[in-house]
Parts: C-alpha cells; structure tokens; sequence
C-alpha cells in the first residue's frame, strides 16, 4: 500500500480523507478519535475535555461545517470566570467592570502604568502585557493550573494568537462597563447535536475506507526500501509512513535511534488530563457551557456544563458538569483514585455554589495521558533536534502531539490537508 497513517485521531482519518485511495489508517483504540472522543453513559454525553469548533481558518470552518450537515447548532459564547464569588466574561480584561471596584481600580491601574523589560519567559510577560493587576488576580494562577508548571518556566513561542491580546480601548471600556468582546474569532461556535465531539471525528472518516482498530503499532522498520510497521503479531507494509501518534509512542518503535533524539524526547514535557463528570438534579440548563477557576485550593481549572447543549446531551431535568483537571505523574493529584478525585470536585463545586451534595445523582471519571503540549524553555531545542531526524529518515509527523504543537481541530485538519497534498504531489 502506499501510504500508512499512524494513528487515528481527528488528524490521522483528516489526512486519509484528503489522501483519498491507497492508504490505510493504524488506530490502537477500538474506535478512533483520539482526543475527540465523547463519552455516553447512562443518558449522559460528554467530551474528554470541552471541544467546541471555532476556526480563523474560513475554508477550514467551512468544512467542519459542512462535514456535519444538519447535526450542529451555532452558539454565542457565553463563558465565565468565576472570581471572588461573582461572574467575569471571558477574557477577563474584557469585564474589569464586573470586579469588586478596588479590583477593577487596581487592574486598570497597572494595566495603564506598567513598565517591565522584555519578557523571557511566560511570567514576565504576563506582567509585560496585562500588567500586575490582571497578571497576578487571574492569569497566572489560572495558567499555572492548566499548565501544572510555575509560569516562569514556560517559553513564549505558543502565546501569539492563544492569549487574548486586547487593545488599549478595550481594557479602558471593559473597566467602565462599556460592552467589549475579546478573542472574537470564538464568540460564535458550532457543536454538534448529537453525539458529542466525535461526531465529527465520524463525519470525517465517513468515507475513509481502510481503517485497522486495535492496532498498537509497536514497531516501525524500514526492510528492502519499504516501511514495515507492525503491532507485534501483524506487520504492514507501506511506501510512506506519516506519524500522528505521540513522538515518544513512535521513538520507541523505531531501532537505532541516536542517543541525542532518545534524550530530547526523553525532554518533552506533556500533561495529562483528567475529567471528572458529575451529574445533578436540576430544574433549568445551564446558560454558560464553561466556567474557569482560577482559585488554586481548586484543583480543577475548568468546569464544562453539558446541559447547555440540551437533553441530547443530558437525562430531562438533569445536568452535568464535567471538571478538567491537569495532572503529572508523580504530582499527587494524578495518584488520587476516582472516589478521591469525586470528592474533592463535588465538595469545591459545593463550596462555590454550583451543586448541592445531596442533589448528585451519577459520576464519571476518565484519563487522558496526552492532553496537553507545554512549552517549557528546552521546547524549541528539543522539538528542532527530533524533527530533524524524522525528516533525515523520511517520516512525516502531523498532528498536535507528533508535531508536538498546541494545535486545536482546525489546524490539525489543516496541517492534513497540507501533508495530504504534498504526498500527493510526490506520487
Ligand atoms: C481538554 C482539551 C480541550 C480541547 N478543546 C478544543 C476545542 O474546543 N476546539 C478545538 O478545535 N480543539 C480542541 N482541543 C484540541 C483537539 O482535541 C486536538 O487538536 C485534536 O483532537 C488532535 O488530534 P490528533 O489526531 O492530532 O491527536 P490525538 O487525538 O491524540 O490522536 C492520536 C491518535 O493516535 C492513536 N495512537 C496513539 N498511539 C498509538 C500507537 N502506538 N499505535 C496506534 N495508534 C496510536 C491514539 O489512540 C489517537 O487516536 C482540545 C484538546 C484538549 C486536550
């Protein structure tokens, strides 16, 4: 066969698609997605972590849409910081106005008198472009938690385009209460009527035809100019191979892999997610889908409410909250046990006044291993040296973690569609 594709994750099934024909798709699960997977149980529909579709990218928004005819709704968003017991639009210099008035004082005052070096790291620069105020009330600590590592330890390279980045007339009229919207390109977003996320994940391998489940691909060889590719007891052969599963998954498979690509791999820093679903009584669906929690006590930086969506997504007359927690091995948090992990959520989102106890009616939790990309200060270094290799031996990563890039659905499918391009130009 022509071409083998590495896992099959959004990216993985974008780029057999756009690559039409003579490929196949090697996918470890028993249903591909990746990341995109939704969980249904018991009534309950929920995302491994919030997904919604939003894109810059009009061509590719356009596809995603289309791809999922009639099954999306389109959505304003309406997201929420919850600080010091009240409500603050996201992003959080759009809504100055909403803070008590010394903290709305104090952020526009050091918003309009800051004056720090250029930044180095992600610390300074928080300071360098919202000021102290806004820095320290709730970037950081927020950043920190979603993050799992001190923010003077973080590069800069993935900040451009990911943080809002207001103008001065915004910050001036968010603190007056003027009406101000930022990060515009995701006000507006569509998510799917049925089926979770992975709805789309299905629309877009509708019409791909080969596709290998259960497939852990373990070992990757070249043999006599072609790519062998095996899961330890079936073997597969291809004249091209593209990676999209994560770069230490592939380094492992591969033989002689110079000590240099081992160590920086070995440099890579990720975070693992954990969701934990909790569902409750209630009378009327939430009007927020996510509400972020910059308190450190919480362990939770994120809580996404899926009765928004409707009874597609929730039992009549129930809701259900899905927390996101970022974890590390060894960090603690990612050693607690399910029942652990439900109690503290249940007891914070108590203690804040989102859920009664006695109101909890079913519960959930999942794990994800890879979740997030950090862009800690070896980022760039690391990532140039692995990259090189997979090019010096004619394998093509795409993908967030094989490119090992904050990329979201959008630019996934874009760098696909990219790299289904060019392969087809080499044919
Ligand atoms: C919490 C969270 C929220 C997000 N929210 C949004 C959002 O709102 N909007 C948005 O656009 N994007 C969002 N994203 C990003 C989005 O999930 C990713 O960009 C996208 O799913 C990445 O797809 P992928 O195929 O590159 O990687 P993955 O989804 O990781 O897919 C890789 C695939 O490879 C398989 N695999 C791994 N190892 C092997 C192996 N050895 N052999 C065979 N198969 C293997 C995996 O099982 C998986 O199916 C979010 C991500 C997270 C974590």
């Amino acid at each position: 066969m022509a071409l083998g594709i590495l896992g099959g994750g959004l990216t993985g099934l974008s780029l057999a698609r756009c690559y039409g024909g003579d490929c196949e798709v090697l996918e470890k699960d028993s249903v591909c997605g990746g990341l995109c997977r939704t969980v249904e149980k018991n009534g309950y529909t929920y995302d491994c972590g919030g997904h919604i579709i939003f894109s810059k990218d009009k061509e590719i928004l356009d596809l995603m849409a289309a791809l999922l005819g009639d099954n999306k709704v389109r959505y304003r968003r309406n997201n929420r910081i919850w600080f010091k017991e009240r409500f603050v639009k996201y992003p959080f210099e759009n809504d100055l106005a909403a803070l008590p008035k010394e903290d709305t004082y104090d952020c526009l005052y050091q918003f309009l008198t800051r004056d720090y070096p250029e930044p180095k790291n992600f610390n300074e620069w928080c300071y360098h472009r919202f000021g102290k105020g806004i820095a320290e009330r709730y970037l950081i600590p927020y950043s920190e938690k979603i993050w799992n590592i001190q923010a003077e330890k973080m590069g800069l390279e993935w900040v451009g385009g990911r943080i809002p980045d207001p103008p001065l007339e915004d910050v001036l009229k968010s603190a007056l209460g003027i009406e101000t919207e930022g990060y515009t390109h995701q006000l507006h977003f569509y998510y799917p009527r049925r089926g979770g996320i992975e709805a789309l994940v299905h629309a877009i391998g509708a019409d791909v035809k080969n596709i290998e489940t259960n497939f852990h691909v373990r070992k990757v060889k070249r043999r006599n100019g072609a790519w062998i590719v095996s899961d330890g007891k079936r073997e597969r052969r291809y004249d091209r191979i593209v990676s999209t599963i994560p770069i230490p998954d592939l380094i492992d498979a591969l033989d002689d892999v110079p000590g240099g690509v081992r160590e920086a791999v070995q440099g890579l820093r990720y975070n693992s997610l954990i969701c934990v679903m909790i569902a409750s009584r209630s009378e009327k669906p939430s009007d927020k889908f996510a509400v972020y929690f910059p308190q450190r006590e919480l362990k939770f930086h994120r809580v996404c409410f899926y009765d928004y969506f409707g009874e597609s997504c929730v039992p009549p007359k129930r809701s259900s909250a899905v927390a996101e927690i970022t974890v590390n091995k060894g960090d603690g948090t990612f050693e607690m046990s399910d029942g652990e992990l439900v109690e503290h959520v249940i007891r914070g989102l108590e203690k804040e006044g989102f859920i009664r106890r006695s109101d909890v009616c079913e519960t959930d939790v999942i794990r994800r291993r890879y979740a997030y990309v950090v862009n800690d200060l070896n980022y760039s270094r690391s990532l140039k040296v692995i990259h090189d290799f997979a090019r010096e031996n004619g394998i093509v990563l795409c993908g967030r973690f094989s490119e090992w890039k904050y990329l979201n659905m959008d630019t996934c499918i874009r760098s696909a569609m990219d790299v289904a391009q060019k392969l087809k130009g080499e044919k």
